[in-house]
């Protein structure tokens, strides 16, 4: 490491060069020890596409790179904004803005694609390629603008099967000298993973924790969500209650009802019984109709039924009825139309024309988490 920048340093491509904001600011101190002319750690963040020349100067002479993501395509609809990031090994991942009053929300990707395959989801449809740095999480929240205020892991990917790179990132992101984002403004949304569940109790980060249950039986929930059969449901359960308790928080769970598979009174009965008495809320989501997946819209009695079951049990619910294409619905609404181009071509940026998985053609669906 130089102890001064020269311009004659710049290089012309520095694309496999360490990402600057996969850096704590501990590591930042570290690399800048001596160095005269250091930016602050706060520059890294800087929304503005356009970066000052001294901080460019700067990341050339460390060898890393400023910026990782590529805006490849948005789309609007609403207050929300879908925005297809460009990675440099070719692949693409999703985010989504959604605009409040009250400031913005992100919704993150923390993979490029996801290894659970859960039925309603496109993320699992076409695997998992890899996970996303800490860096290239961190980005997405910096290139969605300096009016964020909440942070949600719904995008692509599971965020606890990415679970060291995803802490990295809320604690880069939390850092009063960097982004100093608000400890309570990030939820993290996951199926559960008890093994990493059981780290997350014991990390203090003020979060919001979200699990996507969708069951009340093992061999519903396997069905659903087939990368999950060896988890077990009530250890997942139990898990979620445990980090709520540690914490003094609320845990969501979030319950897609879908016709003829989940939606019995038994099984409204089983839910109510896990949840009364804990630290616990349920968000009840209705399933819209996608073409490519033969799931069924849930009548409005099957929400009834299941809002007073619960509600008789005195656990706290919430209905939401998804809302087509509309991506103002949209936190984790992945269209596969998207997926076809998770591996873009270099250059260009052009996605790759590859023939989809004849399962995949024409699927648009979205991921039914909080
Ligand atoms: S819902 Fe979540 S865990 Fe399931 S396939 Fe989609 S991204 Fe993966």
């Amino acid at each position: 490491m130089p102890d001064h920048l020269e311009p004659s340093l710049v290089a012309s491509s520095i694309s496999s060069a360490r990402l600057a904001l996969d850096l704590t600011a501990t590591e930042f101190d570290a690399l800048n020890s001596g160095v005269q002319g250091r930016p602050s750690y706060r520059a890294l963040f800087s929304p503005h596409a356009d970066l000052p020349q001294s901080l460019r100067l700067w990341a050339d002479a460390s060898g890393l790179r400023l910026r990782g993501l590529k805006r490849l395509t948005q789309d609007r609809g609403g207050q929300s904004q879908k925005i297809l990031f460009g990675l440099p090994d070719s692949y693409a991942v999703e985010s989504v803005l959604i605009r409040r009053h009250d400031g913005h929300t992100a919704c993150v990707s923390s993979q490029v694609g996801c290894a659970f395959a859960c039925q309603f989801c496109a993320s699992g449809q076409a695997g998992l390629m890899r996970n996303l740095s800490a860096g290239e999480i961190v980005e997405q929240v910096v290139q969605l603008g300096p009016k964020v205020r909440r942070i949600v892991f719904m995008g692509i990917g599971e965020p606890l099967n990415n679970y060291e790179q995803v802490i990295r990132a809320i604690r880069i992101l939390r850092d009063r000298r960097g982004c100093d984002f608000p400890t309570t403004g990030i939820t993290i949304s996951t199926i559960g993973i008890p093994k990493t569940l059981a780290r997350l109790r014991e990390e203090h980060l003020g979060l919001n924790l979200t699990i996507s249950l969708h069951a009340t039986t093992q061999d519903i929930r396997d069905r659903l969500i087939p990368g999950a059969r060896k988890h077990d449901i009530g250890e997942v359960v139990a898990r979620a209650l445990s980090w709520a308790e540690r914490h003094n928080r609320t845990v969501t769970f979030v319950y897609l009802i879908l016709p003829g598979i989940n939606d019995t009174q038994s099984d409204a009965r089983r839910l109510a019984e896990m949840m009364a008495g804990q630290r616990a809320r349920v968000n009840l989501m209705r399933w819209n109709p996608v073409e490519g997946i033969a799931l069924d819209r849930t009548p409005d009695h099957s929400l009834v039924m299941f809002r007073r079951t619960l509600e008789h049990a005195g656990v706290p619910v919430v209905v939401r009825d998804t809302q087509g294409r509309d991506i103002s619905a949209a936190c984790g609404q992945l269209w596969l139309r998207d997926l076809k181009g998770l591996r873009v071509e270099k250059g260009s940026m052009q996605r790759k024309t590859a023939q989809p998985r004849a399962a995949e053609t024409e699927l648009q669906t979205r991921r039914p988490h909080a």
